[in-house]
């Protein structure tokens, strides 16, 4: 009999190192491929906001529209269903006589028990389910997934020293795909409920797709040589520049962590081997470690009281939580970071330490909170990534002043670009504008004693 594969696209939305993908043409005699969006991820949840939001919408919506072409020009096509990988994989089998799927390995809860229930409505169909999301492999770290490191430290460096990435799979050039489908065009936003006002406003700050992801890589090392200052411009907050932006592309895998890994390696070989470029392949390894530190502690990582069980009495206050989302809290570095998220889907690391631990320890809301909304808006959403760092916000780190940051960070420029409010402002009023007389830009939730120094430092400059 024919062996006939359906390769299941999910957070793996590229043809260049992908296992899945490699297997299945290496083992079939013929290809379908599909991506399935499930459309209850556009529900609004309990906090009043959608699970995903409308940047995160166009943003993976580019995506596959670019993995539609890519595939088209090596002989696939890709289906896209429109309501959940439940109703099309099983119409796809009746249809086409598949007998094989290939997919990437899921990690975390919501997503391994979609693909269970994908499993289970399927018995006679063959399972292939491949491990790709992380730089080194979970089956090379020296590590059982229940015995991973509470701490980075003893994680990073056992792994550093006993093992090495796996060298990136081949993209196909040529695949042996089903040449009559049925398909469809890809799904629109009404279909999931956004305005076409809300559509056409929203702007993803990078565009979606492998093409930009591949462009993004090359723009960032060979061609401009960003990556040799790193190491000191990754902590701003504006612009496409100080930072790889590399993290939409590795949120939906239009990119792998070991083509990024394979690439720096390249650039230390031919341009300059620095702290910078020891730096990103850290942050990589921490995204690693991330996942796996995840994957250890399951739905913990989603709970109130996080891993640990801890007991913190929150205040929840719905008023402030409104603020804080809309960027209406009257602190100027969180409000334009807020905002810029909202626009865009994307904020800087800075932006992220910064309103998470003012949401956590000054405005004592429910961390989990706070990571739904980031959820909901960011175009780089991660599950361990997100979960896990809004978790040592809330548990394991200390506080950061937003104040002090502001000024520390020389953030005038970009609060002046986020909240138009203060555009024509002096360096010292976009700083501390609650000092002023500014009517048009909210007055603080709370001005904390706490702040007092880096007030009087602020202000010091004026005089
Ligand atoms: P770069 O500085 O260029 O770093 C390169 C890559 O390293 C990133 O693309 C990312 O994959 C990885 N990386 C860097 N920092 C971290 C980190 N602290 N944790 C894990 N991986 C990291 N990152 C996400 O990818 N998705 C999220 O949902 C997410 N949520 C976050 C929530 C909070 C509260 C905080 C504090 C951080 C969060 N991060 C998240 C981590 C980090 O802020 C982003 O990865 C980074 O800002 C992305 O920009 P970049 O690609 O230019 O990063």
């Amino acid at each position: 009999m024919a062996k006939r594969g359906l390769v299941w696209f999910k957070n793996d939305l590229r043809l260049h190192d992908n296992e899945a993908l490699f297997r299945a043409q290496e083992e079939c005699d013929d290809l379908i491929f599909c991506f399935c969006i499930e459309k209850k991820d556009f529900d609004k949840q309990e906090l009043g906001f959608r699970r995903v939001d409308v940047n995160r919408f166009k943003f993976m919506q580019q995506a596959i529209l670019d993995l539609r072409k890519r595939l088209e020009a090596v002989g696939g096509h890709l289906v896209v269903g429109e309501i959940s990988a439940l109703e099309t994989i099983p119409m796809l089998i009746e249809e086409y006589d598949i007998t094989d799927i290939y997919a990437e390995e899921e990690y975390a809860s919501y997503e391994i028990n979609l693909a269970n229930q994908v499993v289970n409505t399927l018995p006679d169909i063959n399972f292939h389910f491949f491990w790709g999301k992380t730089l080194y492999h979970k089956d090379d770290i020296p590590f059982e997934i229940a015995k991973i490191p509470l701490t980075s430290k003893a994680y990073r460096i056992p792994v550093g020293t006993h093992t090495e990435p796996r060298t990136a799979f081949k993209t196909p050039t040529n695949l042996n795909g089903v040449k009559k489908i049925k398909t469809k065009k890809i799904p629109t936003y009404s279909a999931y409920g956004f305005t076409k006002d809300e559509y056409g406003n929203s702007k993803p700050l990078v565009e979606g797709g492998e093409t930009a992801a591949l462009e993004r890589l090359e723009y960032y090392t060979f061609k401009s040589e960003l990556l040799t200052g790193y190491r000191w411009s990754r902590n701003k907050s504006d612009g496409l520049d100080y930072s790889s932006k590399f993290s939409p592309y590795l949120a939906l895998g239009c990119i792998s962590a070991r083509e990024i890994y394979s690439k720096v390696k390249d650039y230390e070989a031919k341009i300059k081997k620095n702290q910078s470029t020891w730096w990103l392949v850290f942050e990589l390894v921490w995204r690693d470690y991330f996942t796996f530190k995840g994957m250890r502690f399951g739905n913990a990582i989603f709970k109130t009281k996080g891993y640990k069980n801890k007991n913190i009495e929150w205040e929840n206050d719905p008023l402030k939580f409104e603020k804080w989302c809309e960027g209406n809290t009257g602190i100027p570095f969180i409000d334009a970071h807020m905002r810029q998220l909202n626009q865009t889907g994307y904020m800087s690391n800075r932006g992220r330490v910064n309103c998470a631990s003012y949401f956590v320890h000054d405005l004592r809301i429910d961390w989990t909170w706070g990571a739904a909304y980031f959820e909901a808006k960011l175009i780089d959403y991660d599950v361990s990534s997100n979960w896990m760092n809004w978790h040592m916000q809330a548990f394991e780190i200390w506080y950061t002043n937003p104040v002090h940051q502001s000024n520390k960070y020389k953030a005038q420029d970009f609060i002046r670009k986020w909240i138009p409010e203060l555009s024509d402002r002096s360096d010292i009023e976009v700083l501390v504008p609650w000092e002023f007389d500014i009517p048009a830009y909210p007055t603080p939730i709370e001005v904390y004693k706490k702040w007092s120094r880096a007030i009087n430092l602020i202000q010091k400059v004026a005089v």
